[in-house]
């Protein structure tokens, strides 16, 4: 039985799991799962207007508490394939750094906890004290709705109980060891409209110009909403397109429109955001400029896993294995830990992020060593 990072990370990277493309990824791990004395279940998802997705959750032991590593075995396109100085999916090694889409984000992260888990059964004749499971999805990449959301919801109908979950997304910035992610700032998207009356630029006094009102607001919204919290950086407003569509010079457009993005730390929720950005518009309007806002739905709340045992265990085996003290951390997009927190509490900790998505995409042979030692010494402790 193979319990070797790089064999497995190499075997990964050589299906290609383009999202939402399983690719044999799901199917190579099962097999290597089964072998170790998992039960596995592959599920596949629908929605309706997007591709169906193949989904692997896996157990072995039956007892509490249940450790689950979770992941994501599809993959960003690779782009312009020439442009790579390793074909993307050949899991070629050279210069002791494995090269290949997804060997971050993230079949390398899958491929230590495997080998990990694997190691640590050899270890324990075969059984763990309680339970470890992998809840792998082949859709994250994409529109991740029939993924981890849906994984979940299915495991949780055959009465399965996680009791902490890691996440094997590249959380590092610099060094194996510096980072944990213990939460993720929300985002939510929305549309700021102003309507005025169309007119002739010659006669202004006949018209209502909704870019002056556009301008009003946009500069009331942009000041800041806090000054962070304990784990996070403040919230921050962003607006991402200015769109009138106005062709003509000598006209006075009817609307205006503004599109804006939101990352927001645990200092609000959804609900008590949009309530203060329509308090802030209307103060700002002043009863003058005539706007409505259109909200996106977002699936993306913020959360944190608040410092606890759990977080102190993964602290502990990255300073045994590594001599640093990660940085508990929230920075960066959203992932599948927004739907894992609705079940147990989660952290991402996996590989150095900085080639991820990139061209020549890598992991250094000794990244996958030390995040495989890491994962091995969290397991051995979560279950003493
Ligand atoms: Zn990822």
């Amino acid at each position: 039985m193979t319990a070797d990072p790089v064999a497995i990370a190499r075997d990964l990277v050589r299906c290609r799991s383009v999202t939402p493309e399983e690719g044999g990824a799901l199917t190579y791990l099962q097999g290597l799962l089964e072998k170790a004395g998992f039960t596995a279940h592959r599920a596949v998802f629908t929605e309706p207007g997007t591709a169906p997705v193949d989904n692997l959750y896996a157990r072995i032991g039956t007892a509490k508490p249940n450790l689950v590593f979770a992941g994501h075995t599809d993959v960003v396109p690779a782009g312009n394939e020439a442009s790579w100085s390793h074909p993307p999916f050949a899991g070629e090694v050279e210069a002791d750094k494995l090269y290949g889409r997804g060997t971050v984000d993230m079949k390398g992260g899958i491929a230590c906890f495997v080998a990990a888990a694997l190691d640590y059964l050899g270890a324990n004749s075969g059984r763990p004290r309680g339970s470890i499971s992998l809840l792998i999805t082949g859709d994250e990449e994409s529109v991740a709705v029939n993924g981890t959301i849906k994984l979940l919801h299915w495991a949780a109908e055959r009465g399965e109980k996680f009791d902490h979950c890691l996440l094997g997304e590249p959380s590092n910035v610099e060094a194996v060891g510096d980072t944990i992610k213990a939460g993720r700032r929300g985002s939510l998207n929305g549309t700021l409209v102003v309507t005025g009356r169309q007119g002739h630029v010659a006669y202004p006094d006949r018209a209502d110009n909704p870019i002056r009102g556009l301008v009003t607001l946009i500069a009331a919204l942009q000041a800041p909403f806090d000054d962070g919290s304990a784990l996070f950086t403040p919230s921050n407003l962003e607006f991402t397109s200015v769109d009138v569509g106005n062709t003509t010079v000598n006209l006075i457009p009817g609307e205006a429109r503004a599109r804006f993005n939101i990352r927001y730390n645990d200092r609000h929720n959804q609900a008590g955001l949009k309530t203060l950005i329509e308090d802030r518009a209307k103060a700002a309007a002043a009863g003058r400029v005539h706007y409505a806002f259109e909200w996106q739905p977002s699936n993306a709340d913020v959360f944190v896993t608040k410092p606890g045992p759990f977080t102190d265990l993964a602290v502990a085996a990255i300073a045994e294995v590594t001599g640093r003290r990660p940085k508990l951390s929230t920075s960066g997009g959203t992932s599948d830990a927004r739907f894992i927190k609705d079940y147990c509490p989660v952290l991402e900790f996996g590989l150095v992020g900085q080639t991820m998505h990139a061209v020549d995409e890598c992991a250094p042979l000794a990244d996958l060593v030390t995040l495989t030692a890491i994962y091995r010494r969290i397991i051995e402790k979560y279950f003493g």
